[in-house]
This record gives structure tokens, sequence and C-alpha cells, in this order.
């Protein structure tokens, strides 16, 4: 097993298969016993049959204790690399010594051990190879040949250098491991507590919406009852109805807006699609609006060349333009213009709502369509509003595959633009 492929292997360990053999963990084990076996191959002295078949059996061994990893890692962490070590041992004997190029796989099992065990581990790993590299040769077993006990310091010296910075590195990353683990932890608690919130957020929304509709249209109801009657009421009681009607007017569109997002929220906006006369809902959002247009003084113009129908929610899109066009009026000064066109860009049906208003900072812009965002050049003119509206409108103009654009220049004027796709497209 090399350095990489094992440190693979810690890794799948931590992730037991369902059916309880971490398959990367024991596909390192047969490699590295079938690597020991294909060096056979290779020219050079060769072990005879009764070494071969105990290298074989131990090379079982290490398989063996390899598969035990799910349901006893301690073992398999250690035993699988003794018994490797077993197994190069018989190998390197039968090979005749250090010359035979079996040493170097104590290697292996070394690293092994470096990756997945403790200090403790690996020095008995390191005893493990001294033994069974010595035992051998005391027993008179296998001659020395000269030079193999240099070689064997050397490769025992690199191998310890290398296994402890092994287990050093990889302590590091077990450590920053733990930490990210930790910090995703924390994060995933705070995001569940975000979610918590938004959903609390949400509800309450709802209920207060819901709650605030129904008083609201029997205010309103009872208010037109009152301001009908003109002859009992001084000049003064209509004076304050009117305010009373307009404030509770605003309440009333807050209210509907907050339970648009809602809706929207909940996935449960519903399109109620139809071939539409584009031109004809801008014919009536400015006849709508010409009454306030024309109280503040502010040149109204619709100019609508011949567009083809687009297939929308008329309620939806008449809803977006009359947000663009009152917009407009509101955010204009005494005095001002407001044109809105129809006509043809390319393939599309653009409609266009421009104004010589007070304009939008360049870099509110990029804020513009968040929910209750409202820019400085309004809160400065103390303008009232939600900062609802665009959201809304920008969410009917996404559910009709669409984006609205912007472009303002500050104290200049805005221009807002959408582009729809012809019915027949
Ligand atoms: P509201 O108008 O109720 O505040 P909107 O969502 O419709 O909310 O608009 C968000 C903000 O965008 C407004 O508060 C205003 O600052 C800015 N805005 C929208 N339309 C215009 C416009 N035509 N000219 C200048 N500012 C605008």
């Amino acid at each position: 097993m090399t350095a990489m492929s094992a440190s693979a292997a810690a890794a799948s360990a931590t992730q037991t298969s369902p059916l309880g053999v971490p398959r990367r963990v024991l596909a390192i084990a047969s490699a590295a016993v079938a690597f020991a076996f294909v060096l056979l191959a290779l020219p050079g002295s060769h072990p005879g049959r009764g070494e071969l078949a105990a290298a074989a059996a131990l090379g079982i061994a290490v398989v063996g204790f390899a598969a035990l990893w799910p349901a006893s890692p301690g073992i398999a962490k250690i035993a699988a690399p003794l018994a490797y070590v077993a197994m190069a041992a018989v190998l390197l004997e039968g090979g005749g010594g250090t010359s035979s190029g079996f040493g170097g796989l104590f290697l292996l099992p070394l690293l092994w051990i470096a990756i997945v065990g403790s200090r403790a581990q690996l020095a008995l790993g390191f005893a493990a190879v001294v033994v069974a590299r010595v035992l051998p040769v005391l027993i008179g077993h296998s001659a020395s040949p000269p030079g193999a006990w240099r070689s064997s310091a050397v490769l025992g010296a690199v191998a310890a250098i290398g296994c402890i910075t092994m287990q050093q590195l990889v302590r590091v990353a077990r450590l920053r491991a733990d930490e990210l683990e930790a910090a995703a932890n924390r994060l995933a608690g705070q995001n569940e507590q975000l979610r918590e919130l938004e959903q609390a957020k949400d509800g309450f929304i709802a209920i207060v919406s819901h709650e605030l509709r129904t008083p609201l249209t029997s205010i309103m109801g009872y208010l037109e009852i009152l301001l009908e009657d003109e002859t009992s009421l001084t000049d003064e009681q209509q004076q304050f109805l009117a305010t009373v009607n307009r404030n509770v007017g605003r309440l009333a569109t807050l209210v509907n807006e907050l339970l648009f997002l809602v809706q929207l929220d909940a996935g449960r906006l519903e399109l109620d699609l139809a071939e539409t006369d584009v031109a004809l809902l801008l014919a009536e959002a400015t006849d709508a609006a010409r009454p306030v247009a024309d109280a503040r003084n502010i040149r109204l113009t619709l100019e609508a060349e011949d567009v083809p129908p687009t297939v929308c929610d008329r309620g939806r899109m008449a809803q977006l333009i009359d947000n663009l066009v009152s917009n407009a009026l509101k955010y204009t000064h005494e005095g001002g213009s407001v044109e809105v066109r129809v006509g043809r860009a390319d393939d599309a049906i653009a409609v266009s709502v421009s104004d010589t208003g007070i304009g939008i900072p360049a870099d509110e812009l990029p804020q513009l369509f968040g929910r209750f965002f409202r820019a400085s050049s309004a809160t400065r003119e103390g303008i009232p509003g939600t900062g609802l509206g665009l959201a809304i409108s920008q969410a009917i103009a996404g559910a009709h595959g669409s984006t609205i654009t912007v472009h303002s220049t500050p104290a200049r004027g805005t221009r807002f633009e959408l582009l729809l796709a012809p019915a027949s497209s």
C-alpha cells in the first residue's frame, strides 16, 4: 500500500458501508499482497515451495484482517500490517536476504500504521520489522550477506523518519478536519435556527396579514358609505375621513403586498394565462393614473405601437404595470412628465415607463428589487412607500419568464423596461 492509497484507506475506513466492509481498505490490502507476489515473476532469487505456501497463508491473513475493519478497526489497523511484515519476512528470507529486493516491502505496513495507527502502534510495527529481519539470522536460518546490515539500517532510518513525519502530518490534518467539522456543525445549527426563524417570520406575516385584511375591508366599506353621504358631514369631518381613507388604503396595499409575497414564498403563485393585448393594459393603467397626474400637474403620455398579443396573467401583468406607472408619478415632482410606451424590440414586445423624477443613485440600483428596499432619494424626500412594489413586480415578471431592467440618473429621471414574448413565438 502506498502512502496515498493508505490515506485513502484511512479516509474510507471512517465510512463503513452498509455491507460492513469498506471496500477501499480491502482493495488496498489485496493490492499490496498481490504486489509482493508479482515481484516473484521478476528475475532474481526465489523462495522455496514451503516458504511460498507460508507467505500465501500470511497474505490471506492480511486480507482477512483488513476485512475485519468495520467490525474491529483496532485489530485490523495493527494485525493486517503485522501479518504483512511476517509475509515480507518469509519472502525476504526465501529470496536470500536483503539483496532479494523484498526488504522494501517492509515500508508498506509501516506507512499503513503511520497513517491509521498511534505512535505506540508504529513503534510496535518497527519492532516487528527488526524482529523479522534479525530473528532468522539469530536462529541461523538465514545468512546475512555482506552490507546487508548497513542497507537495512539505512532503510530503517528512512522508514522511521518518513513514518514519523507522515504521522505528524496526519495528526495535523485530523486536527484541522476536526476543527472544520466542528465549524460545519456550528454552521449547520445556525442555518437550522435561521430557517426556523424565517419560517416563524413568514408564519407571523401570513397570520397578521390575514387577520388585518378582514377588519380593513370592513373599515373601508363603512368609510365609503360615510364619505358618500356628503350632506350630513361638515367639511372638516369630510377632510378627516378622507385622511383616514387614504391611510386605510395604504394599509390595505401593504397587507395585499405581504399576502402576495407569502403566496409567492409558499410556491402558490398561480398564473391564469391568456392571450392579452399589452397596449390595452397600458391604456387602462394610464387612464387610471391620470387623475393623480393631473392633480400633480405631471404630463402623462402613452405611446403605443401596433404590437402582437402576449400570453400572460392579465391581472398580474396589470398589477406590474400599475406599480411602475404609480411609482413614476410618485417619484416625479410637480410639472414633470411620465411617458409610457409599448413597441417592438427585435422579436419581443418592449414595455417601458420613463419619468423625469428624482432618480435613484447608481450604487443602489442592484438592491432596487429587494424586499423593503427604498432608495435614499425617496427617503430623503419623505415620499412614503413600503419597498415591496418592485419586488412583487419583478416576481411577476419572473413568473412570465421575463425581467424588469432599470436605468436611472439621480435628479434626471428613471426608466423601467420589460420585454415580453409575443404570443405566436
Ligand atoms: P415603494 O415605492 O412602495 O417604496 P417599490 O418597491 O415600488 O416600493 O420601490 C422601491 C424603491 O425604488 C422606492 O422606494 C424608490 O426608492 C425606488 N423607485 C421605484 N420607482 C422609482 C422611480 N420611478 N423613480 C425613482 N425611484 C423609484
